[in-house]
């Protein structure tokens, strides 16, 4: 199974693509997760993204389409049975570099899983939403609560709020979806893999509708 998950800030792309790649034992690849990593570590990639990344813009196609494409070319991938993308691609020049990449090996997306959600619940979402430090579960102060407040249900971690999880960095997110990010649902659609899932329900019923949508099969 390979899958893109689509959708603005806060839609629920990280909680989802956990599930999905256990369900299916496929890779869940983050691009955000990927540029945290390098963030934190403070590597020449993770300078190059910092300042995009902390005033919520997109990191430039260029330096994202070489972190993907050497992510996606390592061998847990390619040894496994698919993957779920998740932040990735974020533009159409990324769904372009993307649909390459896989043609080289003969290999192209099942589905694109747009998790469709109203505004002002991603605000909620986004300001609540809260990461453990050391294993980066995700967390909602109200949505998802963890068992002691600020620490990991899992692993003990310190939760943490991303720092462009701020209101006025979250609504610069947001724009930046609708202006660079939007485009790709017509991409999409007009390569008939296209598939919209209510994701302003529970996050296991979102699950089960994502599975049905994926599993319906690029012809659907
Ligand atoms: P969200 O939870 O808002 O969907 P992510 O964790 O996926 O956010 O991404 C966080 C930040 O990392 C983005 O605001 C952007 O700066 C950078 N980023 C992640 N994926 C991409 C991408 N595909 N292209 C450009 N920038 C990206
Ligand atoms: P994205 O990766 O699309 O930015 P996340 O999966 O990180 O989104 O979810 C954003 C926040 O909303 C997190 O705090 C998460 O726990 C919470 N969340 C995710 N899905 C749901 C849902 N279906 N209902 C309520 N809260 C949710
Ligand atoms: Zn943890």
């Amino acid at each position: 199974m390979r899958l893109v998950l689509l959708g603005p800030p806060g839609a629920g792309k990280g909680t989802q693509a956990k599930e999905l790649a256990q369900q299916w034992q496929i890779v869940h690849i983050s691009t955000g997760d990927l540029f945290r990593y390098h963030l934190a570590h403070d590597t020449p990639l993770g300078q190059s993204a910092k300042e995009y990344m902390q005033s919520g813009r997109l990191v430039p196609d260029n330096i994202t389409e070489a972190m993907l494409k050497d992510r996606i070319e390592r061998p847990d991938v390619l040894e496994s049975y698919g993957f779920v993308l998740d932040g990735f691609p974020r533009t159409v020049p990324q769904g372009r570099a993307l649909k390459a990449l896989l043609e080289e090996r003969q290999e192209r997306l099942d589905r694109v899983i747009l998790i469709q959600v109203p505004t002002e619940v991603l605000l909620e979402r986004l300001v609540g939403r809260r990461t453990c430090s050391l294993c980066r579960a995700n967390y909602h102060v109200r949505y998802h609560p963890p068992k002691v407040e600020g620490i990991c249900d899992r692993c003990g971690g310190a939760l943490l709020q991303r720092e462009d999880d701020q209101l006025d960095t979250v609504n610069v997110r947001l724009k930046v979806y609708h202006q660079e990010t939007e485009p790709l649902v017509a991409f999409y659609e007009e390569a008939g893999i296209l598939a919209r899932v209510d994701g302003n329900q529970e996050p296991a019923v979102v699950t089960e509708a994502t599975i049905r949508a994926a599993e319906g099969g690029p012809h659907d």
